[in-house]
């Protein structure tokens, strides 16, 4: 379930969050001062945080810097709540990282949206973790590379070599970078290799004549064209 975190001194005001936040469907979550928070944010890993600017112990500014240099928190969009007139402190918020703010009071229908926005905004972002060429997907996460629609298996050789084609289609590359690419360099590898895993890849690919985008140069190399 998507977790909302708020660290907010404010008794009133976590009611009016949790209450907003629950009834969209979201899970809430909270602390009440900065280190508490600190130290809870890194347990619960939430999907967003909604963090107070002034804090009873430290600033707002200092738990979003401690958001962005943690591993596991830093793509974690954070929306910051200041009072009327901090807005000119705000400069410093987005420069320790905050992607959002709002003026208390702020209406929560319009929070809400702001936090549909971002969790919208940070879930493409991490999609991105996809390539794709013609009819042919990769799916750089889970390993995972689809012909029009349809898995192929590919072994880690003829994955790699895709996955760096994908990388920029259209590109010749000459076998001697494929090598570098591929297996590293200072590795001795003859281009007769390198030719026999780009067949088995082109095999693999043969399902669907869309998929068969791997062009041969001659006496270059290789690339990625929809069009050979
Ligand atoms: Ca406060």
């Amino acid at each position: 379930m998507t977790t909302i975190y708020s660290i907010e001194d404010e008794e009133s005001l976590i009611s009016l969050l949790e209450y907003n936040i629950t009834s969209a469907g979201y899970k809430f979550d909270h602390s009440v001062n900065g280190y508490d928070g600190m130290i809870e944010l890194q347990k619960v890993k939430p999907d967003l945080i909604i963090l107070d600017w002034m804090l009873p112990d430290i600033s707002g500014i200092e738990v979003c810097k401690f958001i962005r240099s943690n591993k596991d928190l830093q793509k974690t969009p954070v929306i910051i709540l200041t009072a009327k007139g901090e807005e000119d402190d705000l400069v410093s918020g987005f420069g320790s990282g905050a992607d959002d703010y709002m003026v208390k009071p702020f209406s929560p229908k319009e929070l809400i949206a702001r936090i549909q926005a971002l969790l919208r905004r940070n879930s493409e972002a991490s999609s991105t973790s996809r390539l794709t060429y013609s009819n042919i997907v990769m799916d750089t996460d889970m390993h995972r590379v689809y012909c029009c629609d349809k898995e192929t298996k590919l072994g880690p050789r003829e994955y790699r070599i895709l996955e760096f084609l994908m990388q920029n289609p259209g590109r010749v590359y000459t076998r001697q970078q494929i090598l570098d690419a591929v297996w590293g360099t200072n590795v001795y590898i003859t281009d007769r290799t390198i030719d026999v895993h780009i067949r088995r890849l082109r095999k693999a690919l043969s399902v669907t004549e869309e998929c068969k985008v791997i062009r041969t140069i001659r006496s270059s190399g290789y690339s990625l064209d929809s069009q050979s």
